[in-house]
């Protein structure tokens, strides 16, 4: 029995996992990470391209199965533990060799997406490529950019780190039991460098959470509201003309490089 409370949504599809390995380049030299491998579906199109294929399973129940759909190979090591508590660089250097950049690929649990992908991009993991198939609403607010309406603090942390594309969208029906959304693959490439420089990194998050806090009201207001007082308006009118910003534009209108200005003229606070 699966477990809905898991995110235990297992893909049928052969085609679509055959394009998941695909979109995330997988060939005879690739160290593939994969996350949640469930009955091992995707493990074995993963484990017939790569070179070597680590996944992690929180459910210790899918043992038995796994051993049974993975036994042709040798080439995959399965951990079982949760992924958001492992010391995620401690088992990239006991499974893989040292130095090689790492492509993380899974059919992730959707109530955990994004701690997952924040782990994975700000662990400083040696990776270089991350595809997953998520809910279709979280992918757009990924690759998202200013002015569209899922524009907000996640498509700004993640487009930090990554470039971000949605490879394709996927039906409910592929999966069993039907998820209650739709999913996506989207595909995150890390930068090698983050996108923007920022003298305080905490403080730039800051204020972009504070920034999207309302939405729909003036970037003016949400700083106000939610990051400084009323009385340093002043203050941050001054500021925002130095930066070319006009205060009455709202938070979620702001590219991420008219954010690391911001953050820069106001200093840490
Ligand atoms: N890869 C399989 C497939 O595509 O058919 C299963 C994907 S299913 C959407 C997600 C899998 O992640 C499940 O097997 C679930 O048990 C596992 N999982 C859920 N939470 C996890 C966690 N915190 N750490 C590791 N695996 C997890």
């Amino acid at each position: 029995t699966l477990k809905k409370s898991l995110g235990q949504n297992f893909l049928i599809d052969e085609n679509i996992l055959n394009n998941i390995a695909s979109a995330a380049d997988i060939e005879e030299e690739s160290y593939v990470l994969e996350i949640g491998p469930g009955a091992g579906a995707l493990t074995q199109v993963l484990a017939s391209r790569a070179k070597k294929v680590l996944a992690v399973e929180i459910d210790h129940r899918l043992e038995v199965v796994l051993k049974d759909t993975l036994h042709h190979f040798e080439n995959v090591s399965v951990r079982f533990g949760d992924v958001l508590k492992l010391d995620l660089h401690q088992l990239i250097s006991e499974e893989f060799p040292p130095d090689v950049a790492v492509t993380v690929v899974a059919n992730l649990p959707y109530y955990v997406t994004t701690p997952i992908l924040m782990k994975l991009l700000t662990d400083v993991l040696p990776i270089n490529t991350i595809v997953v198939m998520i809910q279709k609403e979280v992918a757009s607010r990924l690759q998202a950019v200013p002015g569209e309406k899922s524009y907000g603090s996640l498509s700004i942390a993640v487009q930090y780190i990554a470039e971000a594309k949605i490879v394709m969208t996927v039906p409910k029906t592929v999966f069993v039991p039907q998820p209650n959304v739709d999913s996506a693959v989207i595909r995150l490439d890390v930068r090698p460098e983050k996108k923007v420089q920022v003298a305080d990194e905490a403080f730039f998050f800051k204020l972009v959470r504070a920034s999207f806090a309302q939405r729909r009201k003036t970037l003016m207001n949400n700083l106000i509201n939610n990051l400084y007082d009323k009385d340093q308006k002043e203050y941050l009118l001054t500021v925002l003309e130095k930066v070319g910003i006009d205060p009455s534009r709202r938070g979620e209108t702001l590219s991420i490089e008219e954010f690391a200005r911001l953050s820069d003229a106001l200093g840490s606070k």
